[in-house]
């Protein structure tokens, strides 16, 4: 038996599932998820001491890939001043105003310590601001797990969600309504039947969670225009998509084709707090000062703003400004998902590929979908085959077929060549 599969058992007596997050138990695809002991630029090793490309990357923080020296020494000094103090600190003032000088749509933030908290808070504030309660979602993203975003569609626009996860009371839900992602027709519907009650629409603008959809640039104008129509807040989550895809998210690249434009709140986490618990909600600032203590709407974290995070956080952001940095990250990006989508297509397989900055999707699909029911036409089995032939040959993917993928600034031509041989093999045995 393997020091992996030793540990998963071990794991499974202790942990539900073994894990501490669903998605890393490979339920999807089945087999041992190797149990990471060590990680540098773009490598992880595992308990067997096998090595693998990594195309994770923590789910999206590790941007600079692993072990940065600048990001390490910066978060030794941290420890050394302390660990955490439940009082403020210099360093969440300067990540607050770096945030607020990449996001030029926020003018005040607030830090937390997960993308979760920071999406529930941002619609509590939605909520508290408007004093209205409906909510619009799509199908496909995820917004983290609390209670109101765990929801699915229901059978028609006059009926709202219904719970995605046993201990979700329907009540709970009643005010979500979940539409279809890059459906105008359903969006105008939804404001026209509940326009004066919805207080804000939240999305990802890139959805990452759905492995890799983008919302085209007409459905993105059509949001942010029924908001601003309807007095709805329009939350832009960029938990994934900030600064990743662009230093100034997916917002920056809509507000090049769409002029004015700009979300309500805006939600981050991942890259902002570079491997370390760290997320933020932020935006305009008559909104964000109904937040406490200047307002009504509650919101609070023993471990908010972190030192050791903030200090994290800000070695990240500072490395990720320098010059060129997100046009080389899209284009070692591209090179990939050319280079797979060549290798797929010599062997007669039906593949397409999307990517933006470090963030990518790839489908056993002849085209791109446009929202969740065309993702899940993928063929599940296929990709089994290829997430495991790719595991074998040392190159880890998402363990699920409705994953977006990373690249790292770590991330070389040699791995990426290695990436696409590895694929024509398993591509080979799958035609
Ligand atoms: N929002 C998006 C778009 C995400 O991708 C995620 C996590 O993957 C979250 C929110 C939740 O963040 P966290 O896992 O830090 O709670």
């Amino acid at each position: 038996m393997t020091r992996n599969d030793q540990l998963f058992n071990r794991a499974k007596q202790i942990i539900p599932g073994g894990v501490n997050s669903p998605v890393r138990a490979f339920r999807a695809v089945g087999g041992t998820p190797p149990f990471i002991a060590r990680a540098q630029g773009a490598h992880m090793w595992d308990a067997d001491e096998k090595r693998y490309i990594d195309y994770i990357g923590s789910w999206g923080p590790m941007i600079l890939g692993h072990g940065h020296a600048d990001v390490l020494a910066a978060v030794r000094a941290a420890c050394e001043d302390g660990l955490s103090f439940g009082a403020p600190t210099e360093r969440e003032v300067e990540l607050a105003e770096t945030i607020r000088t990449l996001y030029p749509s926020i003018d005040m933030v607030r830090l937390v310590s997960s993308g979760t908290e920071a999406g529930m808070s941002a619609i509590r504030l939605a909520r508290g601001a408007t004093g209205r309660n409906k909510l619009i979602k799509f199908e496909g993203c995820y917004h983290g797990h609390a209670d109101s975003l765990l929801v699915k569609a229901g059978s028609g626009l006059a009926t709202f969600g219904n719970p995605t996860s046993a201990g979700v009371p329907a009540d709970v839900v009643q005010h979500t309504l979940v539409l279809e992602y890059n459906n105008q027709a359903q969006l105008e519907e939804a404001f026209a039947l509940y326009g004066d009650d919805i207080a804000g629409l939240i999305m990802e603008p890139i959805a990452g969670n759905m492995n890799f959809v983008r919302a085209t640039v007409d459905f993105t104008r059509a949001c942010q225009d029924l908001c601003r129509q309807y007095g709805a807040l329009l939350i832009y989550d960029e938990v994934m998509t900030g600064c990743r895809v662009a230093l100034g998210g997916a917002q920056s690249l809509y507000a090049q084709q769409i002029p004015g434009f700009a979300p309500d709140l805006t939600v981050l986490g991942k890259v902002i707090g570079g491997g370390m618990p760290l997320a933020a909600f932020g935006g305009k600032r008559a909104v964000m000062e109904k937040l406490a203590p200047l307002g009504p709407v509650y919101q609070a974290g023993t471990l908010s703003g972190n030192p050791v995070a903030t200090a994290c956080g800000l070695a990240t952001l500072a490395a990720i400004q320098a010059p060129g940095f997100h046009a080389k990250l899209g284009d070692m990006t591209r090179r990939l998902m050319d280079g797979l989508t060549q290798a797929a297509h010599d062997h007669g397989l039906p593949f397409c590929a999307d990517s933006e900055g470090g963030l990518f999707g790839f489908f056993l699909l002849p085209e791109l979908p446009q929202n969740y029911t065309q993702v899940m036409k993928t063929d599940g089995k296929r990709f089994n085959q290829l997430f495991h032939g790719l595991l074998e040959r040392g190159v880890y993917i998402a363990p699920a077929l409705y994953e977006a993928g990373f690249v790292s600034a770590a991330h070389t031509e040699a791995d990426i060549a290695a990436t696409v041989a590895a694929a024509r093999e398993v591509f080979a045995q799958m035609a």
